[in-house]
């Protein structure tokens, strides 16, 4: 007998799952049970769905599966970040990250095993992409970073950045339906303010999202506002260049008035010049931005150093002599590779 490919249960809506109950001749009210046995209580399997009756489950195993993920294994860092291996139903493996400071805990999540894109300073661009990730394997993530927090900092989980494995916006459907959930009250409940999606800056995408009137905050990977040095580190800016994002970028503040915040590593030798510094100037004018200075993160090796302290002393005094916001990021959790780029599956 050919086996059967049974579907995950989870990509099934409450209205979906509400009909397949019907259709069957039973209750709606069915699929209401079972929607909040996955997504309230996080069953993993039909067995713990314990005001079903025995034939309802027998005959849900039979059709579905429960997809879900297992954090394989989770590291801790002297400075309380935690990185936790997650293994997807297929074997495959990303990462997230909790990064706790005195005030809040961020979750940092992966949104694709790998990443479409191909940054020379990044260790996950060394991967590839292998596959998005679904809804679910994100949101799920986030359900484990949040507890977490409440098991070793004795709170939930305050903020959300899309700055793990992949590029988000490369997979914008998916991720858009995480945070559905995510700030649904089916789901957390969490306000869309505290949740920022990190991107390599894909105009056609920042653009719908614009049009799709989202809430959630945008960052944007610049790290410089030249073509030719952004396209010597990030070779896709060759065909999404810097005026395609600015533009894009415009429009997203003209519908969303949503700040845009630019996460920027100064290297020696690559954007550490007075031009580069006058280029990012130049290029944070068109609307309120912010500008966060993020610590090098060796990878390898390799080509790139972080910029000294005059360096980066030069970017912070000519931003903020043009009136734009500017901090500047120490790395966290650098001991177990947790750290901006440096996740790449290597524990
Ligand atoms: N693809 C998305 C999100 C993942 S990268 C994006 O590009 O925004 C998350 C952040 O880490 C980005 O700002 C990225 O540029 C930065 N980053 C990548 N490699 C790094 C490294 N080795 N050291 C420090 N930051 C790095």
């Amino acid at each position: 007998m050919e086996a059967i490919q049974k579907k995950d249960i989870r990509a099934l809506t409450r209205e979906e799952l509400r009909s397949f109950f019907l259709e069957r001749g039973d209750k709606a009210y069915r699929g209401d049970q079972v929607f909040e046995w996955l997504w309230k209580k996080g069953a993993h399997s039909f067995e713990d769905m314990t005001n079903l009756s025995k034939s309802v489950r027998s005959m849900l195993m039979e059709q579905y599966v429960i997809n879900h993920i297992e954090v394989d294994h989770m590291q801790r860092s002297k400075d309380g970040t935690i990185k936790n291996a997650v293994r997807l139903h297929d074997g495959l493996i990303v990462e997230s990250v909790l990064i706790p400071t005195s005030k809040r805990t961020t979750a940092c999540v992966s949104s694709q095993v790998g990443c479409s894109l191909d940054c020379k300073f990044c260790a996950t661009a060394r991967l590839k992409r292998m596959r998005n990730l679904n809804p679910d394997e994100i949101y799920d993530q986030v359900v484990a970073i949040d507890r977490q927090s409440r098991l070793y900092h004795n709170r939930p989980l305050s903020n959300i950045v899309f700055m793990g494995m992949g590029e988000p916006l490369m997979n914008y459907r998916n991720v858009l339906k995480a945070i559905d959930k995510i700030t649904g009250d089916e789901g957390l409940g969490m306000s869309p303010k505290r949740i920022t999606v990190s991107t390599s800056g894909v105009p056609k995408i920042i653009r719908k999202m614009a049009d799709e009137e989202v809430r959630f905050k945008l960052a944007v990977s610049l790290h410089s506002a030249i073509d030719e040095v952004r396209t010597s580190i990030m070779p896709f800016n060759a065909t999404f260049t810097l005026s395609d994002l600015r533009e894009a970028l415009e429009y997203w503040y003209q519908k969303t008035k949503s700040r845009i915040t630019y996460e920027y590593v100064v290297w020696e030798g690559v954007n550490d010049r007075q031009k580069d510094v006058d280029a990012l100037v130049e290029f944070c004018r068109f609307a309120p931005s912010k500008v966060n200075l993020i610590e090098y993160n060796p990878i390898d090796d390799g080509d790139f150093r972080q910029a000294d302290d005059i360096a980066i002393d030069m970017y912070v005094d000519a931003l903020e002599a043009a009136g734009i916001t500017v901090t500047v990021r120490r790395s966290r959790g650098k001991d177990i590779d947790a750290a901006c780029g440096q996740l790449a599956n290597k524990s």
